[in-house]
């Protein structure tokens, strides 16, 4: 089964914006005009197509990321919704991380805000190649070249305008094509959404005249051979110009910009043929990277090559239950296929393949390298996990799954809903990786634990409008873990006689202090003290007493236990007997191990223009926050610093006021490090009180 569309007509892009810059109409207007919406969804009126949840559309910001795809002059378009707020760091990984390009909307009243220059550093850590979209032409106070000039000077890239609006405000009626110097007229009332193509209006000969040398230039800079011609003086074809400008935009010299308005359908096909003539094919970019066996790989774009693919989202759909998002970076994949799932060593088949268009899904049989669509029916796979083939393995970069550090306790608001809450809950953590649930064993709270506050809040929303189930929670937590400082020995017996047959179990054990080796248990019996197949058990008693912890109920983390010896009956001793008697021994042990509590230490990399870096310091280090690294560029610093969890509640807020919303951060989970006694006192007193109050 060949491919239909050959790998250098493929785009899978990304429509990324500042909230209310318009992101939300333009990609619907790009699902209108490349025919596969046949019905205008207006923004204001809650018909938006790529809108998938109603909060989203309240709270204005995207919050899932799914794909859809249309058709643009024999090129097939992919369009990778990404989240339009900051703090969904995790979701705005794994969307920026399958794109292979972007358009920036920008609102051409305001211009470039600290949001945009938010999402455009995001795309800059990821390595994305952008054109720019300057949205509102048609509003009173627009203004195309001051926005130009706020890329070049809040962004740092240089911009190549490949259009001039032509009126504004009220007046907007189009666009000077600045390659084939004309003009092109949109006519907002009409049905078909014409375009009427005409000279250059007289009055603005000479502005266009000098704006098309200037892209001339730029684009010649971006092009030896084409510099060479040029200085020769040889006239240069317009598709030779396009190709030069292409080379320029991949290798992120230049973003090219246009211009329109999306409300009154303007300026949509132009930047539609930008998209398919400047953004990168797969075929453009540098070969996937990944590992095997501790070795490096990389896999070309090519369907040739063996499978290597990459699941970025895992949603689930109420029609066809598990949804996965694949990106194939090489080889290609059939549906029936058996898959490797190189994290978990587990071999999948692939069941339908579904390609989702705006409005309707289509099944294909197979998806080719550089392709994305959806498996349905797989059922081990989480977002992140690599799918290869099974005789050449290759695990792709992960996207960063941060480890769940805060958390909150909710309870239904009515316990007819007891059910329905856990059952939700599952859904969202299958979804989500970065969110878990679990219930406290000794007070019977759910509690919820996820990467960030926000994180959670958003949860709780959907909860309550996706779900259906009204809760109430508490104040976010900090997840501590607990550790042991000090080794502990001791024999212990366990021996009950209540009529009938005993229980009898003896285990001596031993606990260390094993800096970051996780929990590892060991057994050194030998000649039978505690006969093999006891063994087992007596792991589970201690797997549970540190998972119990011994100081504030909170996991012990970093030690390894050794069992030395023991002894048993032969009628009294069973599973259930040594499993106690690990557990009480542990517990008991434990507690004289001078335990200390450990709280997650969060990385922060905050990029601070200028003329702020020292209010951003003070504030770090009245929060123990310390700074690893600082590095200059230009216009601004990256501060690399370590920040306590607990003293980065709200930091979303407190950075914004400092910095007047200009300044970008991400966070995420570092390490443990041992809380002061100090410090840890009152976590252990508002623990034990907690515990109190549900006894
Ligand atoms: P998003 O938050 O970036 O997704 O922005 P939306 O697409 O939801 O647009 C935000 C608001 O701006 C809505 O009220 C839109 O109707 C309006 N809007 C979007 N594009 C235009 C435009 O080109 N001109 C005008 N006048 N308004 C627009």
């Amino acid at each position: 089964m060949p491919r239909n569309v050959p790998i250098e007509r493929s785009r899978n892009i990304g429509i990324i914006a500042h909230i209310d810059a318009g992101k939300t109409t333009t990609t619907e207007r790009i699902l209108y005009f490349t025919g596969v919406s046949h019905r205008l969804g207006d923004v204001d009126d809650g018909t938006a197509i790529m809108d998938w949840m109603i909060q989203e559309r309240e709270r204005g910001i995207t919050i899932t990321s799914a794909a859809t795809t249309c058709s643009w002059q024999d090129h097939r378009i992919n369009i990778i919704d990404t989240p339009g707020h900051v703090d969904f760091t995790m979701e705005v990984e794994r969307s920026l991380r399958v794109l292979d390009g972007a358009v920036i909307v920008f609102c051409g009243v305001s211009g470039v805000e600290p949001q945009s220059e938010t999402v455009w550093r995001q795309a800059e850590r990821f390595q994305i190649p952008a054109i720019a979209f300057i949205n509102k032409m048609d509003r009173q106070g627009a203004d195309f070249s001051r926005t130009v000039s706020m890329i070049r000077d809040r962004l740092g890239i240089r911009p190549a305008p490949l259009q001039l609006p032509l009126g504004s405000a009220d007046e907007f009626e189009g666009i000077i094509d600045l390659i084939e110097m004309r003009a092109v007229r949109f006519d907002p009332g009409s049905e078909d959404r014409r375009i009427e193509i005409g000279p250059v209006p007289e009055q603005l000969q000479q502005a266009a005249e000098l704006a098309r040398q200037e892209l001339i230039e730029t684009a010649v800079e971006c092009d030896d051979e084409l510099m060479a011609a040029y200085l020769d003086g040889v006239p240069i074809p317009s598709g030779r110009l396009r190709q030069a400008l292409r080379l320029g935009t991949i290798a992120r010299k230049i973003m090219p910009v246009f211009c329109g308005s999306a409300f009154r359908n303007m300026g949509i096909q132009p930047l539609l043929d930008a998209v398919v003539a400047l953004l990168p094919s797969p075929a453009d970019l540098p070969p996937v990277s990944g590992s095997w066996s501790g070795q490096p790989d990389a896999r070309q774009a090519t369907d040739s090559e063996s499978l290597s693919a990459l699941a970025f989202k895992v949603m689930n759909d109420p029609h066809v239950g598990q949804l996965t998002f694949l990106r194939v970076y090489a080889g290609s994949l059939q549906s029936g296929d058996r898959v490797l799932n190189p994290r978990s060593g587990k071999r999948e088949r692939i069941g339908r393949l579904l390609r989702m268009h705006a409005n309707k899904r289509e099944e294909i049989d197979a998806i080719y390298a550089g392709d994305i669509a959806a498996a349905i029916g797989l059922k081990a796979v989480i977002t992140g996990d690599t799918l290869c083939a099974e005789e050449r393995p290759i695990l792709l970069e992960s996207i960063r799954r941060p480890v769940p550090v805060v958390s909150v306790a909710v309870a239904p608001q009515s316990r007819a809903d007891t059910d329905k809450l856990g059952a939700s809950l599952a859904k969202m953590a299958q979804e989500d990786p970065s969110f878990t649930v679990v219930t406290d064993p000794e007070t019977n709270e759910v509690i919820i634990s996820g990467m960030g506050e926000l994180h959670l809040d958003i949860v709780m929303d959907r909860l309550l409008r996706e779900f259906r189930v009204p809760i109430s929670a508490g104040p976010p937590q900090v997840a501590y873990r607990e550790t042991l400082t000090a080794p502990a020995e001791l024999n212990y017996r366990h021996s009950k006689q209540t009529g009938g047959r005993g229980q009898f179990a003896q285990v001596m054990l031993r606990i260390e202090p094993a800096p970051d080796g996780g929990v590892m248990f060991e057994s050194r019996i030998t000649g039978g003290a505690v006969p093999r197949e006891y063994i087992p058990a007596v792991e589970r008693g201690v797997r549970r007493a540190l998972d119990e912890g011994a100081l504030a109920r909170f996991p012990i983390v970093d030690v390894h236990v050794t069992l030395l010896d023991g002894a048993f009956h032969e009628v009294d001793s069973s599973d259930l007997a040594f499993e106690t008697a690990g557990f009480y021994a542990v517990r008991e042990m434990a507690r004289g191990a001078r335990p200390v509590l450990l709280e997650p230490i969060m990385a922060l990399d905050i990029i601070v223009p200028d003329g702020f870096v020292g209010d951003v310091i003070k504030d770090l280090g009245s929060r123990r926050g310390r700074i690893k690294g600082m590095e200059t560029r230009t216009g601004s610093s990256v501060i690399a610093a370590l920040l306590p969890l607990g003293e980065s509640f709200g930091y979303t807020t407190v950075l914004r006021s400092i910095t007047q919303g200009r300044a970008v951060y991400s966070m995420q989970f570092s390490h443990y490090e041992q809380l002061s006694p100090a410090l840890a006192e009152p976590v252990v007193r508002a623990r034990s009180q907690a515990n109190r109050s549900h006894e």
